[in-house]
């Protein structure tokens, strides 16, 4: 115990922690105390030292306060996203269906994961993924692991070993978080042969190498090279894998399932487009375009996706109880094509009218604007590329402020701040959200004279 407090006048610690009994409740009594010890050493060594420091019992509890809630964040919170990016990785990614969410509730207790009901025999929990996946994609069959990186790893450790994988320099992309995909791939053993050039790789540049396991294609899904540009399409990598007596592999990235008419989605591969197209394994992310729970979904030939299932990363990288219910569900809905029921592709294929009638209400009860904007898709799919749609634009002296107010509510509100205005797309917010937000809008606009002393350290 330091003995300190008697030379300053704080108060002793555990005179403190009596009166800390929410701290106490929150974060537990062993961590409460240390906390408060924290805050008295930093008030007496200020004090000490000449400097002005929060000395009362109530600054003291608060300022631990503040330091355990930044030591030991809790869950990830419900946010609402209001800035513009539908697939917002920062954000979670993919927001699950209303089905998912209650497939989540369900597996979360004991639950029937690896067991049959009927014989009450062991079963296998990837009985109930596999055949949505072939049915959702055409495959002959498939499997679901971690995430894309992860089917990638899996992929290149089954069928590459130390062999050499034919990838185009053009493709060799970082996919964000400072993940870099030729470090993922060496990371699996396998071996890169670079061919071509950033901005042009042809068919023949895929004939290199002399001890080469598979071809793989990876969707610059999160940048695009413009001008001076060649890339194969996958029929004719489809062509040279199957002569050289290779597989191809074809990292999608997005998840899209199917083709698509919206023009924004023009540029992105499905994964049975790509299977249609010759490419022998598939593998994109479940949290993208598909819209469901983080997993890497890995379906094409039968034979090759056996080998995955048995090697042992397989088991490293498989999916748990509460994931395989959100794919499931999210999976069905897909199959039933209710995309309405699928929260990413209801929010895509919002109707633009609806959104303007609720952005305009926003305008007028906070005072914006309604301008016409873009929702970027985001999650590295059609980069570039935005979904039209009305955006509030709110001029304030101090956006950062603002939105650095919206921030710190409960729910926590993420806005964009463009041209030094306040943007609010209600594209990515629940209609049962609009009161709620103007409601605090309002109230983070408001100027607030007595925030700066509020916020002081000393008082
Ligand atoms: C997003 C993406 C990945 C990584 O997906 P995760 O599911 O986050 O691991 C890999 N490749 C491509 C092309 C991507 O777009």
């Amino acid at each position: 115990m330091a003995g300190g407090g008697e030379l300053t006048g704080l108060p002793r610690v555990d005179v403190l922690v009596d009166s800390a009994g929410d701290l106490v409740t929150r974060y537990g009594r062993g961590p409460t105390i240390e906390a408060l010890r924290r805050a008295v050493d930093g008030a007496r060594r200020m004090l000490l030292d000449g400097r002005p420091a929060v000395a009362s019992l109530r600054g003291l509890i608060a300022a631990a306060g503040a330091d355990l809630a930044a030591r030991r964040p809790g869950p990830p919170r419900a946010v609402i996203n209001a800035a513009g990016v539908v697939i917002h990785t920062n954000l979670g990614r993919a927001p699950l269906s209303a089905a998912a969410r209650a497939a989540v509730a369900d597996a979360a207790g004991y639950c029937d994961l690896e067991y049959d009901i009927d014989s009450g025999r062991r079963g296998s929990r990837g009985a109930r993924l596999e055949p949505l996946l072939v049915e959702a994609t055409g495959a002959e069959s498939g499997m679901a692991v971690n995430n894309a990186a992860a089917a990638l790893v899996l992929v290149l450790a089954t069928l590459a070993g130390g062999r050499q994988v034919v990838v185009s320099r053009g493709e060799l992309v970082e996919i964000g978080g400072s993940f870099r995909l030729p470090e993922i791939m060496v990371a699996s053993g396998a071996r890169l042969l670079e061919v071509g050039t950033t901005n042009r790789t042809r068919a023949a540049d895929y004939l290199a190498g002399d001890d080469v396991a598979l071809l793989l294609k990876v969707h610059p899904s999160n940048f695009r090279i413009t001008g001076f540009t060649a890339a194969p399409s996958v029929v004719a990598l489809a062509d040279i894998a199957r002569a050289r007596g290779v597989p191809l592999v074809h990292d999608t990235g997005s998840g899209l399932l199917g083709d698509r008419p919206e023009p924004w989605l023009a540029e992105e591969p499905s994964v049975r487009g790509s299977l249609a197209a010759g490419a022998d394994l598939v593998l994109c992310s479940g949290d993208k375009l598909l819209g469901g729970p983080q997993a890497g979904l890995l379906v094409g030939r039968a034979d090759l996706v056996a080998a995955c299932r048995r090697h042992p990363l397989a088991r490293a990288l498989r999916l748990d109880k509460l994931r395989i219910g959100a794919l499931v569900a999210t999976l069905e809905s897909h199959l039933r094509d209710r995309l309405d029921e699928v929260p990413t592709w209801a929010m895509l294929q919002a109707h633009s009218g609806a959104l303007r009638v609720r952005a305009e209400t926003l305008a007028r009860r906070v005072g914006g604007t309604v301008e016409n904007g873009a929702t970027l898709i985001g999650g590295g799919a059609a980069p570039g590329v935005g979904v039209p749609g009305p955006v509030v634009r709110l001029a304030c002296p101090s956006p950062d402020q603002v939105a650095h107010r919206l921030r710190g509510g409960t729910p926590p509100i993420v806005v964009r701040i463009a041209d030094d205005c306040l943007c609010v797309d209600l594209r990515t917010v629940p209609r049962s959200d609009d009161d709620l937000l103007a409601e605090r809008l309002a109230a983070a606009l408001r100027p607030k004279p007595l925030e700066q002393r509020g916020d002081g350290g000393t008082h």
